[in-house]
């Protein structure tokens, strides 16, 4: 058993003591099994959260409704979710009602593929009530009982098969996939930020041609926000990403390119997927110097504007279009840079007030064209030289 099982071992002997059952479920099982490290533990018991409340003296309420509490236990956080099963789903996401049950068989019936229906006893016995063994030795993806009606109930396993088939390079099998194709168009009633979750795993999995591949054939790919104009974008990233991106940013920035989308084309783009403000900045600059990169010109003020976070996104992204990795030299020409950031240049507001200059908007202009003749070398950065250029600027208009 892994370090992490062996720690959680005692809580779940806790449960068990008290005359309940309780197992190690979901990834952290499959992963485990696959050899792979795991991240969270997460339990499932017969108890309910009240019982498990009473038997630890430290627990949270991270999701009662749900069936869900969090154990704490020497510094780590469990995850103990009581048997459910969900019956009932009217509006293809979530069940419309929770039931706590008893029966561990009934709580891996509802769960999505039979990879994530494993559970493990504390002593390692593993129970396999759906072949997941086999599918894992296989190396597949397959729906727990019959995947139409699976993918009804919540079409967000849908995405969650792709983006499992990128992370641990597996294939969907094809009884299960056809069923995806048949419910693709489902994705639409899932909130686009759940389906942005699994589309940025997807990208970011190990094998994301795996994910890709199936994503497309399954048409999953035109309920996706502002997907629709894009299959030919689309299907040659299923060749060209051959491993997954390193972040979110990178992920938005490699399909902004792919797509050819303009600078002022970024921001609604990414406002359909929800992402942050502070995302789409980011995009929009490493779009740039990425488009820049595959150009062969990136300028001074480019790299200047990337600085050493987004240099590399933009450099990984071009590489993934064709261009020659640059990593290096790219980091080199930004270190040698004249200014690095804004609170680097030798001027500031005050100083070009002390020199007469009126506060207000064109304090800020000025500003900001003394930063980019600094970056693009045409002004030692020099509080005298800087001031007088100010000076002049100012006495020109
Ligand atoms: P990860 O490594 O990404 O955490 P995971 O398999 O643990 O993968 P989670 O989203 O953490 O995925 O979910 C934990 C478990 O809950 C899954 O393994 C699966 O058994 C079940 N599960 C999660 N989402 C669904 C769903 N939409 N439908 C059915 N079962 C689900
Ligand atoms: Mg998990």
């Amino acid at each position: 058993l892994p370090q992490e099982f062996e720690l959680a071992r005692p809580v779940l002997q806790t449960i068990e003591r008290a005359g309940y059952e309780a197992y190690f479920v979901g990834g952290s099982v499959r992963d485990t099994i696959l050899g792979k490290p795991i991240h969270d533990v997460d339990i499932a018991t017969s108890a309910y959260p009240d019982e498990i409340k009473h038997l630890f003296k430290r627990t949270v309420d991270t999701g009662i409704e749900h069936g869900t509490v969090m154990i704490l236990d020497h510094g780590t956080g469990y995850e103990t979710t009581t048997f459910r099963s969900e019956s009932t789903y009217t509006d293809f996401r979530r069940p419309d009602q929770v039931t706590f049950v008893r029966s561990l068989a009934e709580d891996l019936k509802r769960r999505d593929f039979t990879i994530n229906a494993l559970a493990m006893r504390e002593n390692g016995e593993v129970i396999d009530l759906f072949n997941g063994l086999q599918d894992l030795q296989q190396r597949q993806i397959r729906a727990v009982g019959n995947p139409q009606e699976r993918f009804h109930e919540d079409a967000l396993r849908m995405m969650r098969a792709v983006r499992f088939a990128s992370q641990l390079d597996f294939t969907i099998v094809p009884e299960t996939e056809a069923a995806i194709t048949a419910h693709a168009e489902l994705l639409t009633k899932i909130a686009v930020e759940r389906t942005q979750v699994e589309l940025l795993k997807l990208l970011e999995g190990a094998t994301p041609q795996r994910g890709l591949k199936p994503f497309m054939a399954t048409n999953l790919w035109r309920y996706c926000p502002e997907f629709a104009e894009q299959e030919p974008a689309l299907t040659r990233l299923t060749t060209s990403l051959t491993q997954g991106v390193a972040d979110e940013t990178t992920a938005w920035t490699l399909l902004a390119c792919a797509f050819g989308l303009v600078p002022a084309a970024i921001g609604p783009f990414l406002k359909q997927w929800k992402t942050s403000n502070q995302t789409i900045a980011a995009v929009q600059t490493a779009t740039a110097a990425a488009n820049a990169l595959q150009a062969g010109e990136l300028s001074a003020w480019q790299l200047y504007q990337c600085g050493s976070e987004l240099l590399p996104v933009a450099n990984a992204v071009a590489v993934i279009l064709g261009a020659p990795d640059r990593q290096t030299d790219l980091l080199a020409a930004w270190q040698a840079l004249p200014l690095k950031a804004k609170k680097q240049l030798a001027a500031t507001g005050r100083d070009l007030m002390q020199a007469g200059i009126q506060p207000g908007p064109q304090l800020g202009d000025l500003l900001k064209q003394l930063e980019y003749q600094v970056v693009t070398g045409q002004l030692p950065n020099d509080q005298a030289a800087l001031t007088q250029h100010a000076l002049d600027l100012a006495n020109l208009k």
